[in-house]
């Protein structure tokens, strides 16, 4: 779907009375099945009525950008946001806003308020979505409440949720060893794998990267324990100014050194967050980078290991690495300058981010 733009994100005064969190979706005049474990918002693009239900709410146009069921998480602002769509191509539910590291590059920085709450309504939002697609969690740092994450496993295990679950973390907690065994165990009842990066084998490098003295070690412990209890990782690698020198040495001790590794992941970083402000710092042209990538890439299929590329328009890398470069930007979130439009290789490229419109735009180069 290119160049489609969907909206997820509305507007409505009057939902600012209601509670934050997590509401199911219905369209006016549809039905809908649901257990019952959220509150359902009716949405209506029909000027309400003084008698109208309390939950029934007018918008214009969202009817356009959702189906029956979906998910939507509202905010104390009256801003209702669609999460869980069966309109999007991947669906990711965030279970905390709060995080033990502060990455310079973090795509939505964390908050430090008590959201524990949080993850028990997601729980309720994951098993009310009706999709057996993956679904990917992320936060802040998902496991940062620790024992609670565990109860969430449970209660979707209870409710006979068979979603596989990719959970965005940054391995920290699983330096933990007590913790990571009671986590595995739930392994035999729902498919889990966690993407955790490590951005250098040089430890104050991933630290600087990641805000944090000491989260390399954590991260590394984490890895460790993680991959033997049995825990699917899918290791994760931004490239950078301040870590490219070190790309390949990362992944030779990843794929050394960890069980488990069921995948390399190297992204190309996204103009979000953090990411703008700190982007010169940061930000390295991949053709800069070519002969590390491919030969990162070739340390992991050396060793037996998969590895892929995200977010990299194929102009911007080796031609012997196009096979690898999957498109992954979201259909709602990429874009294709002019100079695009004639590319032979356009519709198996995700483009760019959109995001990255402006002063953060790399030129495309372009494929004839
Ligand atoms: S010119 Fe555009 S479509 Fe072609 S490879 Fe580059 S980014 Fe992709």
């Amino acid at each position: 779907m290119h160049n489609a733009i969907r909206k997820d994100k509305f507007e409505i005064s009057e939902l600012r009375g209601l509670p934050s969190g997590y509401y199911i979706l219905r369209k006016q005049g549809s039905y809908l099945q649901s257990r019952g474990l959220l509150e359902t918002l009716t949405i209506t693009d029909i000027p309400l009525h003084a008698e109208s239900s309390s939950l029934t709410f007018f918008h214009p146009e969202a009817m356009k950008f959702f189906e029956c069921g979906d998910i939507a998480f509202v905010s104390p602002k009256g801003v209702l946001r669609v999460v869980l769509s069966k309109l999007a191509n991947h669906n990711t539910l965030l279970v905390t806003e709060r995080c033990d590291n502060l990455c310079l590059f973090c795509s939505q920085p964390p908050k430090d308020n008590d959201d524990s709450w949080l993850l028990s309504q997601a729980a309720m939002a994951a098993i009310e979505f009706d999709s057996n697609e993956s679904l990917g969690i992320s936060g802040g740092e998902p496991l940062i409440y620790g024992q609670s994450f565990i109860k969430f496993l449970d209660t979707l295990i209870d409710y006979k949720c068979d979603k596989s679950l990719h959970i965005l973390s940054n391995g920290r907690k699983f330096s933990d060893t007590k913790f990571t065994l009671e986590l595995a165990k739930r392994r035999k009842d729902i498919d889990l794998t966690f993407g955790i990066p490590l951005y250098s084998s040089v430890p104050h490098i991933h630290d600087m990267l990641v805000g944090s003295i000491g989260a390399f070690r954590d991260t590394m412990q984490g890895l460790i324990n993680a991959g033997n209890a049995g825990i699917k990782i899918e290791l994760r690698i931004i490239p950078t100014k301040e870590n490219i020198d070190t790309l390949s040495q990362t992944v030779e001790l990843v794929s050394r050194s960890i069980s488990n590794v069921v995948q390399f992941s190297i992204m190309n970083m996204e103009a979000t967050g953090w990411a703008r402000k700190n982007w010169k710092q940061l930000y390295i042209d991949p053709i800069k980078y070519a002969e590390e990538l491919e030969k990162s890439v070739l340390v992991a299929h050396s060793a037996g290991l998969p590895a892929f590329l995200f977010n990299y328009p194929l102009c911007h890398i080796k031609a012997e690495l196009e096979p690898l470069a999957l498109k992954s930007i979201s259909d709602w979130k990429n874009f294709y300058p002019e100079e695009c439009s004639d590319c032979s290789k356009k519709y198996q490229c995700s483009g760019f981010f959109t995001s990255s419109k402006g002063i953060f735009h790399e030129a495309p180069r372009r494929i004839v």
